[in-house]
């Protein structure tokens, strides 16, 4: 597999080399010399196979003889080794809950087949992970890392702008894993990691890499529940589809639409966000104008500068598809309630993040058409809200029950480069 950075094409890497590496020179993403496309015969064939040797195929053909397949396989099993159902919720919509892994979010995907193509590419050598969170990645990264040798993780999160019991599940491991609360919000969080890989001294000394949706191998991983959700839908649907992503960072909805360029059938994606609505916006009137990042009930989306919309938009450019195709829309706190509480009454419980797909994807749906929203996290997840606005007690998952009397084991940093800087070169030992 060839990449090239996006912002200077004479960078070229395997795929080993950004899956190590994480960015490019200036801060540019990687992304795929090419794309695979599967004709109508081998896409019928690849939907009847089961999750596990359909991924394999697709990670296959993205990534080539750089590993082994059987070896791929192994790695494919170890990683997805829970399920991604489609759960019908009114006839003409149903949700693919990506939230039965380990840490109750779909980042537990990508976290874990990263792990896997790391331990893959790198052997034995030491490595440390440096990650900006705004809640989930963290818990997917640490939980997928924790106990490995040779490597350290580092996470950094918006101290108070997580949701107590998301803090709990991945600061309270320690061993190799070390949390810092920032005294900021995600984008100053993520500015410091970037700050952190132009530090060519910690780079080197640490060997920093960064597990962040911007890594590759993550955005891979995730092309495949895609088709999971597909291989569920009836045949006669599947002209139809539309995909309601909420999106943050947009990594998400760069792998939906990565899949559609690998010719999965699906006739439109929808981009919902809340009011954190930059690329809503600037779908809108052409104008990219971030503005400060506001806290919102659906956190992990309370990002401003989404690190993925470059790869998007040269997805979008290559394909000859127009940005005009992307429906988007931005939703409040009070319409996410509203929205949970109508969801409920038909008898799903949701949580705030998915609750804003479904709100973008109900009011977009025409009649004939089938639609998906993405149950990105366990509505036990944001139990305090979830609890509140429902006015009913959820049971919590064995997973949270388990963490939620610990201690956290965090450090508390203002977000200053030299502060951060200082405690790396103190506390990890790679
Ligand atoms: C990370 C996250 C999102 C946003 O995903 P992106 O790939 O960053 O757009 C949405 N919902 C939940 C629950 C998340 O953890």
């Amino acid at each position: 597999m060839e990449l090239y950075n996006l912002k200077d094409e004479s960078e070229k890497v395997s795929f080993a080399q950004a899956v190590k590496q994480g960015l490019g020179r200036g801060q540019g993403l990687f992304f795929p010399r090419e794309i695979p496309f599967f004709e109508q015969a081998e896409m019928d064939k690849l939907l009847a196979m089961d999750f596990v040797s359909r991924s394999t195929a697709i990670l296959h053909a993205l990534i080539g003889d750089e590993l082994p397949e059987a070896e791929l396989a192994a790695r494919v099993r170890a990683a997805f080794a829970f399920p991604a159902p489609l759960n019908p919720v009114e006839p003409d919509v149903a949700c693919l809950e990506l939230f039965h892994g380990p840490t109750l979010a779909f980042k537990d995907f990508g976290g874990r087949f990263m792990a896997q193509a790391l331990a893959a590419v790198a052997g034995d050598k030491p490595v440390t992970i440096l990650t900006a969170t705004s809640g989930d990645t963290g818990a997917a990264v640490a939980h997928a890392f924790y106990g490995l040798k040779n490597v350290q993780v580092v996470i950094l999160y918006p101290q108070g702008k997580i949701s107590p019991l998301q803090e709990k599940l991945f600061c309270t491991l320690g061993g190799n894993i070390h949390t810092v609360a920032v005294q900021d919000d995600f984008d100053a969080c993520q500015a410091l990691v970037k700050q952190a890989f132009d530090d060519e001294e910690l780079k080197q000394t640490l060997h920093l890499n960064s597990a962040n949706s911007i890594n590759i191998s993550r955005l891979l991983a995730q092309i495949c529940y895609y088709f999971e959700a597909v291989a569920q839908v009836p045949a006669e649907k599947r002209g139809e589809l539309v995909f309601s992503v909420p999106s943050g960072n947009f990594g998400d909805l760069t792998a939906g639409v990565l899949a559609k360029a690998m010719g999965l059938p699906v006739k439109r994606f929808i981009a919902a966000t809340n009011a954190n609505d930059t690329v809503p916006r600037y779908l809108a009137d052409g104008q990219w104008k971030p503005a400060a990042t506001v806290a919102t009930l659906s956190n992990a989306m309370d990002v401003s500068q989404p690190n993925n919309w470059p790869r998007i938009e040269a997805l979008f450019a290559r394909e000859g598809w127009s940005l005009k195709d992307l429906r988007s829309g931005a939703v409040s706190d009070d319409e996410t309630r509203e929205t949970m509480r109508d969801l409920a009454a038909k008898g799903y419980i949701s949580e705030p993040h998915a609750a804003i797909a479904y709100r973008q994807l109900r009011s977009d749906l025409q009649p004939g058409e089938y639609g998906i929203f993405l149950g990105t996290a366990h509505p036990a997840k944001f139990l305090e809200s979830v609890e509140a606005i429902l006015g009913s007690k959820l049971p919590l998952p064995a997973e949270l029950a388990e963490r939620a009397d610990l201690p956290l084991l965090s450090a508390v940093l203002p977000a200053d480069f030299a502060a951060l800087r200082d405690y790396m070169l103190k506390t990890v030992k790679p």
